[in-house]
């Protein structure tokens, strides 16, 4: 099967198929010349004096010889091709994910997105390093031999290329079919491994609920159902070597008894029928070979629907912008009349306040208000669609979006921490910072002594996302990293929510001593997350409710 898509994302691995599809194509005109040759061994010795046997047989063996070496290279570049090609994949791949950005990533569709850059490249990789390469031959070589074999007997020729082309031509009748069912079992399949990946997860809620085995018998279903679309795709996809095996046999029968005929009538030579009789299997040999390499290969087609998605998404916000300078230390930011609205409805209108420079701006306000909201527009995850938000006098869309990453650390609600040590954790933005520099960091956050403590300091591994630490330090650790960034702006969103009130007030005046010209903005509920607001924005219902300056 040719796809679209999937030949499109060829593009990026086009010198490994290329190179494959010549490999296999000098082991197809090996097979051919030894067929030849088998065939003038068998002519001479039936018909002949036998006298040109022995050089024969020699040509034959060294034909046999550098057909194998031929294999054996295959299978090593085929390997090797396969580890490029899924790197290359992915690669491609998660560079247009990185574009799209996180409002695109989130939710549900992470999950779905994991599943196609891991399992669907996986599934992939043997259409690339196997079915595409032999397509090519198929393209080539029964065509070439067939068009020699012209040259023995026209009608003998005329109904092996007939057979030939059936075999290609008649199961992509059923490709359209085959697409469908690799998308229903692709689907079944992901939403199983979504599923046991969160019943695994949540296995203490699942316990503690008693809803254990309800949840092991929903999963048990989904397995049977994913079981059922399994065969079904089986069942289509065996067509093709059914077609091709029909083909070869009665393609094969059929050119026989035509070049027989030849024969009998006295238009061909004898010996033609050898000829026919092993060069028929090499023609059909390469649609067989690509029968084999399509069921190795076809479970991955499920995961177009996935990369078709990856590649067609258009990015929430276009890297337009020219500024490539990050803004000043302690700018100003300026919201002017900025509105957005989520698919829902849900969203913000009309929200004009300043974030004086080098001061810290408070923004409060009941929860769903749109505060986040505001935060997600301020480092551009998405654009408003009315209003203007300007950095250091620049609007935020004429910045790069890296110098305008460059310019906003933020802390958000749900920290993120990688498996890795504290240290490069910390060390995310900066990877240069020296080691001063990182315990710095960590102590403005209020986390070196609990860093210190850990088995082995900074150079403690961190578990997936911190598990085994305490919701108060992670979010510690995340403010470290921010501090560690040094940009010119630092917004925190609930940052210290996790914290007791007197680590907190610690932590805010540490940051007050340490980044004092940096421009801050707080989301926070509680009062104390305040402390030392120049002013207090109160948002309620996506609109300024208020703004107070102290
Ligand atoms: P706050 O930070 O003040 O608690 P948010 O800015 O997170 O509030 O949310 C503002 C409103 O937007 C809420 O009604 C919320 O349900 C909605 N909302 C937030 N994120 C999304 C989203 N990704 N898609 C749709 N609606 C959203």
């Amino acid at each position: 099967m040719i796809h679209r898509r999937l030949l499109q994302l060829a593009g990026v691995v086009v010198g490994p198929i290329a190179l494959l599809a010549l490999v296999s194509a000098l082991v197809s005109a090996c097979h051919v010349a030894g067929a030849v040759l088998t065939a003038a061994v068998l002519a001479d010795l039936v018909g002949g004096d036998g006298a040109v046997v022995a050089p024969l047989l020699g040509a034959l063996v060294g034909v046999v010889a550098v057909r194998s070496a031929l294999l054996w290279l295959r299978e090593v570049a085929a390997a090797r091709f396969g580890i490029a090609i899924r790197t290359r994949l992915r690669g491609e791949l998660l560079r247009r994910i990185a574009s799209l950005g996180p409002a695109w990533a989130q939710g549900e569709r992470s999950g779905a997105i994991t599943h196609t850059v891991v399992d669907g490249v996986e599934a992939l990789d043997a259409y690339y390093s196997r079915y595409l390469p032999q397509l090519l031959v198929t393209c080539v070589v029964p065509a070439a031999v067939t068009g020699w074999l012209f040259t023995v007997s026209v009608p003998a020729a005329a109904v092996l290329a007939v057979s030939v082309t059936c075999a290609v031509v008649v199961p992509r009748g059923w490709d359209a079919r085959l697409l469908r069912t690799g998308r229903t079992r692709w689907r079944a399949y992901e939403k199983l491994a979504a599923d046991y990946l969160e019943a695994t997860q949540a296995i203490g809620v699942l316990r503690v609920f008693g809803a254990g085995k309800r949840t092991g018998d929903a999963l048990a279903a989904r397995g049977e159902e994913l079981h059922g679309s399994t065969m079904t795709q089986l069942r289509v996809s065996l067509v093709e070597s059914a077609v091709s095996a029909l083909a070869l046999h009665l393609g094969t029968v059929a050119t026989i008894v035509v070049a027989c005929a030849g024969v009998l009538g006295g238009g061909a030579p004898a010996a033609s029928v050898l000829l026919f009789l092993l060069c028929a299997r090499e023609c059909f040999r390469p649609v067989l070979d690509l029968s084999a390499h399509w069921h190795v290969g076809y479970q991955g087609l499920g995961a177009v629907e996935g990369i078709d998605e990856i590649l067609t998404a258009s990015p929430a916000v276009a890297d337009t912008g020219t500024r490539a300078e990050p803004a000043r230390p302690g700018a100003g930011l300026v919201l002017r009349h900025v509105g957005f609205r989520y698919p829902n409805g849900a969203g913000v209108d009309d929200v004009s306040f300043v974030c004086p420079p080098g001061g810290i701006t408070g923004i409060v306000g009941p929860s769903g208000a749109g505060k986040s909201t505001l935060a997600r527009l301020v480092v551009r995850h998405a654009d408003p669609r009315h209003g203007t938000i300007e950095l250091d006098g620049t609007p935020i869309t004429d910045y790069t979006l890296a110098a305008l990453r460059a310019s906003i650390g933020v802390v958000g609600q749900h920290t993120h921490l990688f498996h890795g040590t504290v240290a490069e954790n910390l060390r995310l933005a900066r990877p240069d910072a020296t080691p001063e520099e990182v315990r710095a960091a960590a102590h403005v956050a209020d986390a070196l002594d609990f860093i210190e403590a850990l088995p082995r300091g900074f150079d403690t591994e961190l578990t997936e996302n911190g598990a085994r630490l305490s919701g108060g330090q992670r979010q510690r650790l995340a403010i470290a990293r921010a501090v560690l960034a040094a940009t010119p702006v630092l917004l925190l969103d609930e940052a210290t929510s996790a914290l007791d009130v007197d680590t907190e007030e610690r932590v805010l005046t540490r940051l007050a001593e340490h980044c004092p010209g940096t421009t801050r903005i707080v989301i926070a509920h509680r009062e104390s997350a305040l402390r030392g607001a120049d002013t207090i924005v109160t948002i309620e219902s996506g609109r300024v409710a208020g703004t107070v300056a102290r």
